[in-house]
This record gives C-alpha cells, structure tokens and sequence, in this order.
C-alpha cells in the first residue's frame, strides 16, 4: 500500500528496531507525530520525566532531520487529535507500537475503532517488549503471579527475533495550514526549569535520545557486565547499566539489549561471565513481569493486589514523609538515596528497596505516597515497573518480599555500602565520620561527632524513628491485618 502514512510516536521515541515506523515508512511518506497527551482522566507524567521526554524528542527531531523527516509535536487529547490531523491531513495509514495500561489501551481501541469506520488503515505492532503479557501464561492459559516460572516459561519461547535497521530514509510531506496550526514547539511542551533550575543535575548524569541510550548500553557491555552478578547490589559502584530510563522511553528497545548482550559476548567485545549475563537478562526479565503485572491488573498503581492489605493501619504523617522525600530521616542510607534521586533523577535499585521499606515499614507510611514521590522525580518512572516494585517492597504485591522481611538500614549499609563512599557522596555533612559509624552517626562517640564536625539535631538530623522500634510498630501492623 502506498500513500501518506502516520507513524504515531509514544514510549518507542527512536529510529532503529521500531516496527511500527518501519511499516509506516514502507507505506509512502510519513507524519511523524508525537503528542503530549493531557486527555482525560490521564496521570500526567512527572518533572523529571517531562524533562526526559523534552530532550528526548529534541534528539528524535534531530535524528528524523537527517533522515529528511520531521518531527510534529502536537499537545492536548489524541482522541481528538488523531482522527482530526489524519482526515485533514489525508493519511491512508497509522501506525503505532502497542502500550499496556488500560486507560491507554482503551484509548488506542478507539482510536483504532473511529480511524478504521474512516477507511484507515491501522496496525499496531510490538516494539516495548520481548513478550506481550498475554504471551507468557501458565500451562492452563492463565497469567502468572509469581517471577521465577514466568521468567523460565518466556525464555522458553526462544531468542527474541533479530532487531531491525533505522529505516534509511523517512520522507515527509507538506501538512495543510490547518494542521500545521495545531503543532507546538519543544518549550510549548514543557519549559525547561528555571527558578530554580532543578535540571542541573539531571543535566550532568544522562544524555536522554537513542545515541545517548546506544552509547549507555556499549558502556555497560564494555566494562559494567564483568561483576554485574554481584556488584549490581553495590550503590558505590557504577555497576549496573542505567540503562532505565532509555528503556522506559523506548530509545532503546530489549530485543536490542538483548541481542547486542549475546553478540558482545560471542565476539569478546563483553568480559562478563554466563551468570553476569544471566543475572543481567533476568532484570529485563523483571521488567518484562511487571508489565505482564500492570496488563492484568491495570490498577496495579492504586490498589493492593493482595486485598488484606486494603485493612493496613498506616499512620498518615506528612511531617515524616516530608522529611523523608527531602533526604533529612537522620538515617544516612536513606538520606543518600533520597536525594540522588532528587539530583539526579534516578535511585540505585538496592536503595531503592531500602528507602522504600524504611517509609512503608519504619514510618508506616502508605507505598502510594511513595509510588507518587518516585512518579513525580524519578527520570525511569515507569507505570509497570514502579507500581510492582512499590507493591513488591510492601509486601502487598505479586511474588512479593514477605512483609516481616523488613529492611534494616544501617545493616543494609554495612554490607552494601562497606567504606560509606556512597554515603559520603551524597551527605557530605558527614563524611568525615568512620566507615564504622558512618551508617550510624547516634550511636558515634562525642570525640568522634566533634572532629567530624557533626551535631546530630543540628548540623544533620537525629533519626526520624528508633529502628528497633518502627521494626516491631510494622511487625505488629502486618499481625493486625494477617489475623483478620
Ligand atoms: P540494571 O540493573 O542495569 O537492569 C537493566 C534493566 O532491567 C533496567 O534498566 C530496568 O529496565 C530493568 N529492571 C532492573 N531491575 C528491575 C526491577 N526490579 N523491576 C523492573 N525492571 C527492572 N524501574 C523503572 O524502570 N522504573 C521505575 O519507576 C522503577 N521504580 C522502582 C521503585 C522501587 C521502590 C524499586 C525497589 C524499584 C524500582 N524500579 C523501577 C526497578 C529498578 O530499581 C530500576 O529499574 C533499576 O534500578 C534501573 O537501573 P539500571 O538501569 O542500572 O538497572
């Protein structure tokens, strides 16, 4: 089929290994379409990933410049938009990649339902997974809850199938004024921070756009796979791939990942050993369970999916949580975490688990107020994985870590934070402390708080709840709701 073709951007804002685009290219020349969707009852995305997105698709538009295309940005609700700019702009075909939260997939359902009743064309293909989450199930057809079985039942199913080239060229067409008078520019989308300037540090971390995404990943296989299988738990080193918020974004795809692991390895460009590659797989393989996660269970972000968890006695402290989003709980690893994220936009996994069970577990707080918070700043918020992850943490999820297994943050430190480099980085008030008392500072000698120059209460906080005590407070909640 040949004529003009719509290929309409989301989370798949690259060139290569993109179905869909691929499809719509073939089809004749193209609208490249990206719309910042503000319909109803959407969540908007957060600042941090508003920033993300804005860079991204200033690279996209780069990118699609070479290849003598264009990138259109429009703004408002697709479900007005779409139909509207394909009549007017006289599209015989739409293309997209397939998302998997409900709203979106109700959305796309009808959007395919009106363009189709217009004689469009429109396909839909896979570009955001290995497998779609009806496409791994247990042996009696149902969807699985539990990761392990999952993970072995998709890697049954053979390697993923090879990536596609870029298309070479993606021609554009000249748009009538009507449409033309519909598209924003980059800034009309989000401005970038001002005061204050947020972003800075965002800045200095990531280089958001498929080059950025390409070059993270021959990064990582280049020298972050060897020790991966176990540094990976390690937040001073720079041990794992980063490679989150590409993915979410679909600058990168899996199939991508996964292929460039295996042909690294076979070629020796990778040093990393079969468990490191392994481990590494399985942590794609997480994503790819949450998302099969989020599809059966769409109010995965707002709902405990174990149900005994709706009678949680969680202690609403407003005080507290802000305390602890602002990085000043008192307890060094947390504050650590708490604000790398509020720098850069992005939180090691093992802190993650460890700030997250000190704000639902210690603090009593409910997972959703942090589900929001990492939502709202984290570069990677992800509908599926943080959704799981939060529930995973509370115990109140699918495959979840029991409740009673409460992280213990200073041990936590101790073992995974061994000279407190990470610590020392991000609350540098106390890094002139011991690697023996740096994840505890209270417990510190008088001597040793006075040469480091620390005031617990004043100079950094003392801690927001006796750990021993918060430990039996939750334990005690979690009885309240297990025995009815
Ligand atoms: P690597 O270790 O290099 O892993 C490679 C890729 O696998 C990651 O880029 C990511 O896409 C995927 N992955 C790794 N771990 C997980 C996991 N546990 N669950 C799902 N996918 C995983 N990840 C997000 O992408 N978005 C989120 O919003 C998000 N929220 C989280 C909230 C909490 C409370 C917790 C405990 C974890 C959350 N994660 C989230 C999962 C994980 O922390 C990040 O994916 C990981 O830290 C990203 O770093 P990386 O790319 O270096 O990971």
């Amino acid at each position: 089929m040949t004529g003009r073709t719509l290929h309409w951007f989301r989370n798949d804002l690259r060139l290569a290994d993109n179905p869909a685009l691929l499809a719509a290219v073939a089809g004749g020349p193209t609208l490249c379409l990206y719309i910042l969707d503000t319909g109803p009852d959407r969540r908007p995305i957060g600042g941090a990933s508003r920033w993300w997105l804005s860079r991204s698709l200033d690279a996209l538009g780069e990118a699609l410049a070479r290849r003598h295309g264009r990138l259109v940005l429009m703004k408002g609700d697709p479900a007005e938009l779409l139909p509207r700019v394909a009549a007017e702009a006289g599209i015989n075909r739409v293309t997209w990649n397939r998302r998997y939260e409900a709203k979106e997939i109700a959305l796309d359902s009808r959007l395919k339902e009106a363009l189709s009743g217009n004689g469009i064309d429109v396909s839909s293909f896979n570009g955001h997974l290995l497998n779609e989450p009806w496409q791994v199930t247990t042996t009696t057809g149902q969807p699985m809850k539990v990761f392990t079985p999952y993970w072995r039942a998709a890697r049954q199913k053979g390697e993923p199938a090879a990536p596609i080239a870029a298309p070479a060229r993606i021609p554009a067409f000249s748009l009538p004024d009507s449409i033309e008078a519909l598209t924003v520019s980059l800034d009309d989308l989000g401005r970038a921070p001002r005061k204050p300037d947020w972003a800075g540090g965002l800045r200095a971390a990531w280089t958001p756009g498929e080059s950025g995404a390409a070059e993270r990943l021959d990064d990582f296989l280049g020298s972050g796979l060897s020790g991966y299988a176990e540094d990976r738990d390690r937040p001073d080193r720079a041990a794992t791939s980063r490679l989150s918020p590409h993915l979410h974004f679909g600058e990168i795809g899996p199939r991508q990942v996964w292929h460039a692991l295996h042909h690294a390895r076979a070629t020796g460009e990778a040093a990393g050993s079969e468990q490191d590659a392994e481990k590494f797989l399985s942590e794609i393989g997480w994503r790819e369970f949450s998302h099969h996660l989020l599809f059966h269970n769409p109010e995965l972000a707002t709902r405990n999916y174990d149900s005994r968890f709706d009678a949680f006695p969680w202690l609403p402290d407003e005080a507290a949580l802000h305390r602890w989003q602002r990085g000043q709980t008192g307890i060094p690893l947390v504050d650590a975490g708490m604000r790398e994220l509020w720098t850069t936009g992005w939180m090691h996994n093992r802190v993650r688990m460890v700030v997250a069970s000190f704000l639902i577990k210690h603090l009593l707080q409910d997972w959703r107020a942090g589900e929001a918070w990492f939502w709202d700043t984290l570069v990677d918020a992800d509908a599926a994985n943080n959704a799981a992850s939060w529930q995973w943490v509370a115990g109140s999820g699918a495959d979840a870590s029991p409740y009673f297994r409460i992280f213990n943050p200073v041990t936590q430190g101790e073992t995974h934070d061994p000279h407190g480099a990470y610590v020392r980085q991000w609350v540098p008030e106390l890094a002139g402390l011991s690697d023996k008392d740096i994840h505890q500072p209270w417990k510190a000698s008088e001597k040793a708080l006075r040469e480091a120059g620390i005031r617990i209460g004043e100079t950094y906080p003392a801690p927001l709840v006796d750990l021993a005590f918060g430990r039996q407070r939750a334990l005690d909640a979690f009885a309240a709701i297990r025995n009815g």
